[in-house]
């Protein structure tokens, strides 16, 4: 076949092969095998060794053995429940076949009579005799290849052999042997110097299943640039979106500012420039604005948005929940005190007479900043001009998602993005790579830095009147219990009880909150424990990042070698948002692993999110890394970040030099469509309308 045949194979479904009929097709369907590449990824599992041609005077019970043996005898009793049985021999012995469920005429089919056969399968010792029970392979002589060597085991379901999946393999592979490297010379020395096809034929059949052999590198390696590749092209065609630029000088600001009681860091000046950059561009932005928890994005949009709404047009503003919508609405009621700006609030609760009359101040131009949950993004929202979208805290947005945002709003609508998940540098590009990132990285200078301490559950006494007495210095406690996803009612009972236990110490000055509550029972305690009616917030981990409650200074977290890395930062993170010293406490059982040691200290010693991240990642793997499940990055076929971080690096390098030509991008299409992103490239290529 030719290159584009080839190419063209192996995104074909997998009904064109030899042996795919409804029944087939359908079982491979169960394991997600539907086109002719997806047979390819499906890697085996480990190999089962059938290269041993033994006679049979030197069988060993319970081995996996391949044998030569003449059929001399059949015995089929025809009685319910006996098995039918095949009576061969070689020159040094005999040995039945048994088999269970198979008909008489398969039988005599597979194994006919003085015929040489070649059998495998696991030896037993029934009545004083070797037999085979349901041999896994029975071929003629001439095939003795196709049994007698090493055979890749797959992970497969109830009626898919281990047999049919060979034989499609075996059609795959001899099809694509001769496919052309997409890669240049340099790019391929440095990941190891094999084909594709190459690394495809030697996994499947040869034993090499471990991470870091060449031909798995290979193939990571490929799937880390497709990916890589897909998100850049979503990132320039949205940013190829022509759009009116932005008009504003410095006034704004520097009201703004002079306003604070503090002085911007020089990180947030910085990507306040970014921003403006873009906002005056005749593009849209698409920008991430990436900072640990309390790094101050907040003021860093609200600058963006004081910009825009000076050139003329209105911004809107999404967080996640409604307790952090309202004090975001709070925040910017005071920051634009000084100002005309005219700001609204909404969520899915605000009265509908209130509603019908936010729409119409919306369309006419009279509001110029919407601040609310995903309300705001309703489609009877018609804005008269919008000019940017800002969006906080969105860390189940995916790609797809991004897509999708960034064609609401219109193509005047600039995109601000903002989050506070730690990703290790090497992935920012595998997770954000559709967008231009900002990074806040130092802190506000007049931060103190949490104070995290570890202390076992047993000594509760002391905690609580570690707790008392700050309480009595007038702070407020957070009290967290573990989160178990599986079971909703353990967590529930867990926070419950510490609840039950804290009411009695402290009465009437403890709240709580978990996942099972209503969203206006949740508001409702949130709402006194950031009014200051109750001193302790019993909770599991339902409360966002992001929420400022700047008299919670105290964090107590149980079991606490439950939590990731990334997680308990972020947890600690509610507290020292203030002017006071933040402490984290962390409890936990005794005898604590070497590994929780290790964790706690690396928490005790840092206090930056992206360095936690990457240690967490170390320690725990990847998937379980806070924010990671969403991305999308999780679903690698075979690529690992951990394992293979290098070769992240080398794909973070060579995909700056292919955006440098947009006709690079050609030679990768094959690619794309390998790993299944090619439909997330036409999304964007089908809408005109971004
Ligand atoms: P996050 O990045 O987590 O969203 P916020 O924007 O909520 O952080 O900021 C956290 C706190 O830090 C807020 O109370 C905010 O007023 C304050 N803050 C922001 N920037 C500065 C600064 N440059 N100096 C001192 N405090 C700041
Ligand atoms: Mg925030």
């Amino acid at each position: 076949m030719n290159q584009l045949k080839i190419q063209d194979y192996l995104t074909r479904n997998i009904s064109i092969l030899k042996g795919v009929g409804t029944k087939i097709k359908k079982l491979l369907k169960k394991k997600k095998i539907e086109k002719i590449s997806d047979l390819l990824w499906n890697f085996p599992q480990g190999y089962t060794d059938r290269s041993n041609l033994q006679t049979l005077d030197k069988l060993e019970i319970g081995k996996i053995t391949t044998i030569r043996v003449k059929v001399i005898k059949y015995n089929f009793p025809r009685i319910r429940n006996l098995p039918n049985k095949v009576i061969c021999e070689d020159e040094k012995g005999k040995i039945d076949i048994v088999f269970f469920n198979s008909r008489e005429g398969y039988i005599r089919k597979i194994l006919p009579i003085n015929n040489d056969v070649i059998i495998s399968g696991k030896i037993n010792y029934f009545k004083n005799k070797y037999q085979i029970t349901n041999p896994a392979y029975v071929v003629p002589v001439e095939k003795e290849k196709i049994v007698n060597r090493v055979i890749p085991k797959y992970s497969l379901t109830e009626g898919l052999t281990e047999k049919i999946y060979l034989k499609l393999i075996e059609q795959v592979l001899n099809k694509i042997t001769n496919l052309n490297e997409w890669h240049n010379n340099e790019t391929l020395m440095k990941i190891g110097n094999v084909s594709w096809n190459q690394s495809i034929e030697q996994l499947h059949k040869k034993k090499i299943s471990d991470f870091n052999s060449k031909y798995y590198r290979r193939l990571a390696y490929d799937e880390i640039l497709s990916n890589l590749l897909v998100l850049s092209q979503v990132r320039r065609r949205i940013k190829k979106q022509k759009k009116i630029s932005k008009k504003f000088n410095h006034d704004q600001y520097i009201k703004i500012i002079k306003n604070l009681d503090f002085l911007l860091t020089s990180d947030q000046k910085k990507v306040i420039d970014e921003i403006n950059h873009d906002l005056k561009s005749q593009y849209k932005m698409f920008r991430i604005l990436q900072g640990d928890v309390g790094s101050g994005k907040t003021i860093v949009s609200f600058i963006s948005a004081a910009n825009v709404i000076k050139s003329d047009y209105q911004v809107v503003m999404m967080a996640p929940t409604e307790i952090l919508a309202k004090q975001h609405y709070d925040l910017a009621k005071k920051i634009f005190k000084s100002t005309d700006i005219i700001i609204e609030f909404l969520t899915g609760k605000t009265k509908s007479k209130e509603k019908k009359d936010i729409y119409k101040r919306l369309l006419n131009g009279k509001i110029n900043f919407l601040i609310g949950t995903h309300a705001v993004f309703q489609k009877n929202i018609i804005f008269k001009k919008l000019g940017l979208a800002i969006i906080d805290e969105q860390h189940k947005f995916g790609v797809r998602q991004r897509i999708e945002l960034a064609k609401k709003g219109g193509k005047d609508c600039d995109i601000l993005l903002m989050s506070a998940t730690p990703i290790p540098r090497t992935l920012i590009m595998s997770v954000y790579g559709d967008m231009d990132v900002s990074r806040i990285i130092e802190k506000p200078l007049d931060r103190k830095d949490i104070i995290t301490l570890s202390k076992p559950e047993e000594k509760i006494e002391e905690i609580i009147s570690f707790a008392k007495k700050k309480i009595l210095d007038g702070n407020q406690v957070f009290w967290v219990c573990p989160l178990i996803e599986v079971s909703e009612n353990l967590d529930y009972s867990s926070a419950e009880k510490k609840y039950d236990f804290l009411s009695k110490k402290f009465p009437n000055k403890v709240g709580l909150i978990h996942g099972s509550l209503e969203k206006n029972e949740k508001d409702k305690v949130l709402d006194s424990f950031l009014k200051r009616k109750i001193d302790i917030l019993v909770s599991t981990t339902v409360i966002e990042v992001g929420i400022d409650f700047p008299n919670a200074n105290l964090v107590i977290i149980e079991n606490s070698n439950k939590f990731g890395l990334s997680q308990l930062h972020q947890l600690r993170g509610r507290v020292g948002r203030g002017l006071e010293q933040g402490v984290c406490l962390l409890l936990f059982k005794k005898n604590l692993s070497e590994n929780a040691k290790k964790r706690i200290k690396i928490l005790k010693s840092s206090n930056d999110g992206f360095f936690i991240a990457e240690e967490d990642m170390k320690l725990r793997g990847f998937g379980d890394v806070l924010g990671f499940q969403q991305s999308g990055i999780k679903n690698f076929k075979v690529a690992d970040p951990i394992h293979h971080q290098d070769l992240f690096e080398i794909a973070n390098r060579n995909i700056k030099d292919i955006e440098k030509d947009e006709k690079n991008f050609k030679r990768y299409e094959f690619l794309i469509k390998l790993f299944d992103k090619a439909d997330i490239v036409n999304e964007i290529k089908l809408k005109k309308t971004i």
